[in-house]
């Protein structure tokens, strides 16, 4: 790849950022088509996140994607949000069009053609025990809901959040059944996981320095599926169990390749190379 004067600056804010995969993905579909065009990470702390985001126009970037901490806070920064954004409250993806900057979040479309690849279904009338109410869960929440999913029981460490989330996302979906629940209710959880088609795991747990939740895999039914959205590690303790008991399971590095195919098109116009971006992140 030769970086020269026209060339198209693309990148992910986030803080940290060190460990993303979205440079070497995001790299290879622009070498595989050909453009000319180039993508970085820039450590932006939380103080500078504003100033960041004028420098997008000021300085002529192209485009960025957006990771934790900023998907929230970067909103009332942009100029235009798309639907999708509007729902989740969160943005992972924004394109400058001379200057106008547009968000969109990417992760919704992400996780429906990942978990529809990866354990071939859809969300129409399933009922799904979904861990995690912080800014991945929403977009699950979001594409759930869109997609005619008949019940969620939503599972956090912090049960006001569920709470706050079931609240927000009842009265835009009245036919969905959202039901908030403490990890502390054994009951409740039982209950659920004993009629659940569908376990996500949307949360922190079990992702690489972070302890991973004991949840009773054994009381779901036989044909269950599991998606686990974290990909570091690969073999999570939650696959390591689903695998165990047989039950049909994925991890979450397809949904980290659809959510960044679905911005690679955004910003180019172009199909992204899928396969491409998949093997240097699958290596
Ligand atoms: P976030 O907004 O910071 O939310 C974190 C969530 O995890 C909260 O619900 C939090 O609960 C919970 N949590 C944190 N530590 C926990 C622990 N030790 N035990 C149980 N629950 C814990 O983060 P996020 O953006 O939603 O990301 C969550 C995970 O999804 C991360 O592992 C991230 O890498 C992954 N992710 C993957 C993709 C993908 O493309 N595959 C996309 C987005 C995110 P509290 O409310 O109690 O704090």
């Amino acid at each position: 790849m030769h970086v020269r004067a026209t060339t198209k600056i693309y990148g992910i804010f986030g803080h940290p950022v060190s460990h993303s995969l979205s440079p070497i993905m995001h790299n290879a579909a622009f070498r595989k088509l050909n453009l000319d065009c180039v993508y970085v990470a820039f450590d932006i702390h939380p103080d500078n996140l504003e100033s960041a985001t004028h420098a997008i126009k000021s300085m002529g970037i192209s485009g960025v994607n957006v990771t934790i901490p900023h998907k929230e806070r970067i909103i009332p920064l942009l100029d235009e949000i798309s639907p999708e954004v509007a729902l989740t409250g969160a943005v992972n993806t924004v394109k400058n069009e001379n200057g106008h900057l547009t968000g969109y979040n990417t992760d919704v479309e992400g996780f429906l053609t990942a978990i529809k690849e990866d354990l071939g279904i859809i969300p129409k009338r399933l009922r799904v025990f979904l861990l995690g109410a912080g800014g991945a869960a929403r977009a699950v929440v979001t594409a759930l809901c869109m997609n005619g999913a008949s019940e969620i029981y939503l599972v956090n460490r912090t049960l006001d959040k569920a709470k706050a989330l079931a609240s927000e996302f009842t009265k835009a979906y009245k036919h969905v059944s959202i039901e908030p629940c403490a990890l502390e209710d054994t009951d409740s959880l039982k209950r659920s996981l004993r009629t659940a088609d569908l376990l996500i795991n949307a949360s922190s747990s079990g992702m690489e320095g972070v302890a991973s939740l004991t949840l009773q895999l054994e009381l779901l039914p036989k044909q269950s599926l599991v998606y686990d959205l974290v990909y570091k590690p690969r073999d999570t303790t939650l696959l390591n169990r689903a695998k165990e008991l047989g039950l049909k399971s994925a991890g979450g590095i397809s949904m980290l390749l659809y959510q960044g195919a679905k911005s690679f098109e955004i910003w180019t116009g172009e199909m992204a190379p899928v396969d491409e971006m998949r093997k240097v992140i699958e290596f």
